[in-house]
């Protein structure tokens, strides 16, 4: 038995308030190497007179990696405390007990030894990580707005192009706006989506605007207050909820903050809301970028000059934000807020991002723009979900890319689903293409068959599906911005056999919604023969 291997941490994935009652157990062992697993368990002050030590309840061995398994039990606990600890039986026959100070032969004197017991002192429902329940339920619906339609020719930015006259470059500009959201309420119902995820759509210079100049002002070539307004109440009407991109890690150089910067230097009463490295802070023009990252006075998102970093530890920057964040929600009753570039804006933020949100809107969604492992996130105190890419990736590399076999693709879902309690998992924001990648359908060739496969096998994993616009007609594009493709609205042009498909992708998807969130897989054959 390779005990080096056998893990579990009391407060984590691995020991987790299921629901009001029932607590669930993980363990961790080497793959093919344990035979069986015990839970021993109860209440902390009653193991000397009960001796529950003595009644062994199995665990079930629930996923695999390539080098794992792990195993899992679910119990209850009318004092609301546990103790617990395992007997881990190996294929060889030896057998061990795992407890909270470690590995020791199964024997008497250790079984009846109450420091040896992990502890959960008490199940406290403030610390249950809970989801918003219609997220279960969800298909997401993600509308790039100034490529998505054009209803309002009177709010085009200057130089805008014809739509769908040519592949994008990064300055375009179509018209796309609210009004032809508005315009297409239908077609989105038609489709059966009951959720919208914007990009954003507040004041800012570029395209996709994510160097937001005005958090309180929505982009004039997108439309006004009241159009969005009415635009979110139809939303609502039809039962589709609405979610927005926040982007708190960063502003537009444009914003009055950042140009009092530029223009009173260390003077400027906003000189601590950024990460200023040195002074005289320069402006800088697209034609004359910086050669390196260490010429700019100012840390920025990515390498970009025009988006200079926030500090968010900053009290003054926080109630700003915070600020920004209700508003939204009490002014125009947002469902949903997605966060980009999560995974640079500290904790402490987010913990008072969550609060402050949570508090006028018990039910609000918080979505984190996160590419990688994310349990730090995600304890039940910051964000109820991220764009799991983590996941989804390896659906996509085995499907469309075939960079891995079939086992491989298992092992990467399940390593993801392990890393997360399943609240997490039943909750996550699962996406096969966005505004940041190559589409599906480019991804798969053009094999429409296959994209077909690997959309029908995401929809029936855990977690919300969402669709990027127009990959339910067939729209085409590599990463940006050609996946950022002006909608295809002639039907003549649109793939109506593949729309119908996706329809009924979703009507399916939201049938089995509660058997596919609070199920559990089991991989009967995973066959790497092509
Ligand atoms: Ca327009």
């Amino acid at each position: 038995m390779d005990t080096a291997a056998i893990y579990h941490r009391p407060e984590s994935e691995y020991a987790f308030l299921y629901t009001n009652t029932r607590f669930r157990i993980r363990l961790r062992t080497r793959k093919n190497d344990i035979k069986k697993v015990y839970v021993l368990c109860g209440d902390p002050y009653t193991i000397t007179t009960e001796k529950w030590y003595q009644k062994q309840r199995p665990m079930k061995k629930c996923l695999s990696t390539n080098v794992h398994d792990y195993w899992e039990i679910e119990v209850t606990s009318e004092t609301s405390r546990l103790q617990y600890a395992f007997h881990v039986v190996g294929e060889d026959n030896t057998d061990c007990f795992y407890g909270d100070q470690g590995i020791f032969p199964y024997r008497e004197n250790v079984i009846t030894e109450p420091n040896f017991y992990f502890r959960i002192p008490y199940f406290h429902q403030i610390d249950r990580f809970t989801i918003p329940e219609w997220v279960k339920e969800t298909v997401w619906y993600q509308i790039f707005p100034e490529r998505f339609a054009n209803g309002d020719k009177a709010n085009d930015p200057e130089h805008t192009l014809p739509w769908g006259s040519k592949d994008p470059d990064r300055e375009d500009f179509f018209g796309g706006d609210l009004q032809g959201v508005m315009d297409h309420l239908d077609y989105l119902t038609d489709l059966g989506i009951n959720g919208i995820y914007f990009c954003p759509i507040f004041k800012a210079t570029s395209n996709h605007k994510y160097d937001t100049i005005d958090y309180y002002e929505v982009d004039p070539a997108f439309g006004d207050k009241k159009l969005l307004k009415n635009l979110i109440d139809e939303a609502h009407k039809r039962g589709i909820r609405i979610m927005f991109d926040a982007v708190f890690n960063h502003m537009g150089v444009h914003s009055p903050q950042w140009q009092d910067v530029l223009k009173n230097g260390e003077k400027s009463i906003y000189k601590d809301w950024f990460h200023i490295r040195f002074f005289p802070v320069d402006s800088y023009q697209m034609t004359d970028l910086p050669e390196t990252a260490e010429n700019i006075p100012y840390d920025t998102f990515a390498f970009t000059p025009f988006m200079p970093k926030l500090n968010t530890a900053n009290p003054e920057v926080q109630k700003y934000l915070l600020d920004i964040a209700t508003y939204w929600i009490k002014e125009f009753d947002i469902d949903g807020w997605r966060l980009d570039v999560a995974n640079e804006v500290d904790h402490h933020f987010w913990k008072k991002f969550r609060e402050a949100v949570t508090e006028i809107k018990p039910d609000i969604y918080i979505l984190g723009e996160i590419w990688h492992s994310s349990q730090a996130w995600l304890q039940g105190d910051e964000f109820h979900a991220v764009m799991n890419y983590a996941f989804t990736d390896s659906i996509k590399d085995y499907f469309a890319k075939k960079k891995i076999t079939a086992s491989q693709m298992v092992s990467g879902m399940n390593h993801q689903q392990m890393l997360y309690r399943d609240q997490v998992n039943e909750g996550t924001f699962n996406l096969l293409d966005s505004h940041d990648t190559a589409r599906i359908l480019t991804l798969c060739q053009g094999n429409k068959e296959l994209m077909k496969s690997v959309m029908a096998f995401m929809f029936l994993q855990k977690g919300s599906p969402c669709i990027y616009y127009g990959t339910e007609i067939g729209m085409t594009g590599e990463d940006d911005p050609d996946c950022r493709k002006c909608m295809i609205w002639e039907k003549e042009e649109q793939d109506l056999e593949l729309f119908g498909f996706i329809k009924e992708l979703v009507s399916l998807r939201k049938q089995l919604s509660k058997i596919i969130s609070e199920g559990s897989t089991q991989w009967l054959i995973v066959n790497d023969r092509e």
